[in-house]
Order: structure tokens, then C-alpha cells, then sequence
């Protein structure tokens, strides 16, 4: 198991070889990844995304829950109120699920799943929570219909734990702006 004390140890070597103090708070990659808590789907090891290039939010199933709206709103505030030079280009969202999630797991427990997602439990089959195929379909689709962003993008992956590869299930999408 891992010890506190090999965290502290481990950061201290960070600090000293790794650390890059100029970073910004926007992403350096205009690049915001939704993914999974699941320790085998860390989007900065399977994205190989680089410090200070993506800002990521991670939950049960990496899914597109009225919570996740609500952090995606105090997000753009945050960098509408870190407005810098910035990166040229497009802003991408990318919707990041995966095989054999736990998700699949709640399937049995529909409270719980209604809850998440705030909807009845009679609609929780749009959600499709055994298939990430279709889970990050109808999460791209919550997307496209409740984030207004200028210059923005939204794709779906899926990642086979088996494998370690990516599939693009929903190709880069354009957002319709504010
Ligand atoms: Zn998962």
C-alpha cells in the first residue's frame, strides 16, 4: 500500500526535477477533459496530457451530470476571469468513458442513478450507464445542448481497459456559441 510519508518523499523529487512554475491557470491545451474516478483511466497517463495542458474533471463514470454543468459554468467564469493572451485555436471538451466501468455496477441500484443524474428513475435507460458506447453518445449530446462556448468543440472517447487504446465515438463536434 502507499504511505503519506512516499507521497511527501514523491513531491519532493517533483519539486526538484519536474516542477514548471510558469504555468497558467487556463489550459495550456485549450483542453478540458471529463473522465472517470477508476485509477486505470487517469487521463494524464492514457491522453499522455502534460502539466498545465488540460484542466479535468473527474467523477463516477466521467458523465455529464447537472453537477457537472454547474462545474463547467464556474469554470468559465474562472477563466473569463483570467482572460490573458491565451492559446490560439479552438477549445475542446472531451467526454472521456471507458469498458467494464463500475458504473455498470449501480445498474442495481436506480435511486442512486436517478439521483445522480437528477432525472426520474423511469428515464435512467437514456443514460445508458452499461455501455459506454451510448454513455458517452448521450453525454456529448447533453454537451451540444447545454454548454454555450465561442470557438468550441466537444468529442466522446471510449477507453478499452483491456487494451489501453482509445476509440473516438463522437468526432470533434463544433458548440453553438452563446
Ligand atoms: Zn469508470
Amino acid at each position: 500500500m502507499t504511505e503519506p510519508d512516499d507521497l511527501s518523499r514523491r513531491n519532493a523529487d517533483f519539486a526538484a526535477d519536474r516542477f514548471i512554475a510558469d504555468l497558467g491557470i487556463n489550459p495550456s491545451g485549450n483542453l478540458m477533459v471529463i473522465g472517470c474516478v477508476d485509477p486505470r483511466v487517469d487521463p494524464a497517463g492514457v491522453l499522455g496530457l502534460r502539466q498545465g495542458e488540460a484542466a479535468v474533471i473527474r467523477n463516477v463514470g466521467g458523465r455529464i451530470t447537472p453537477a457537472t454543468l454547474r462545474t463547467l459554468a464556474m469554470l468559465k467564469k474562472v477563466a473569463e476571469a483570467n482572460k490573458g493572451p491565451g492559446t490560439p485555436g479552438e477549445f475542446t471538451i472531451v467526454v472521456l468513458h471507458h469498458t467494464d466501468c463500475g458504473m455498470t455496477d449501480l445498474a442495481a441500484f436506480p435511486d442512486l442513478l436517478a439521483e445522480y443524474f437528477e432525472i426520474p428513475v423511469a428515464e435512467l435507460d437514456s443514460k445508458s450507464v452499461s455501455d459506454p458506447l451510448g454513455s458517452v453518445r448521450a453525454d456529448v449530446d447533453v454537451v451540444q445542448q447545454k454548454v454555450r462556448r465561442p470557438a468550441s468543440r466537444v468529442t466522446g472517447l471510449v477507453y478499452d481497459v483491456t487494451t489501453g487504446l482509445v476509440e473516438t465515438v463522437v468526432p470533434p463536434t463544433p458548440l453553438r456559441a452563446p
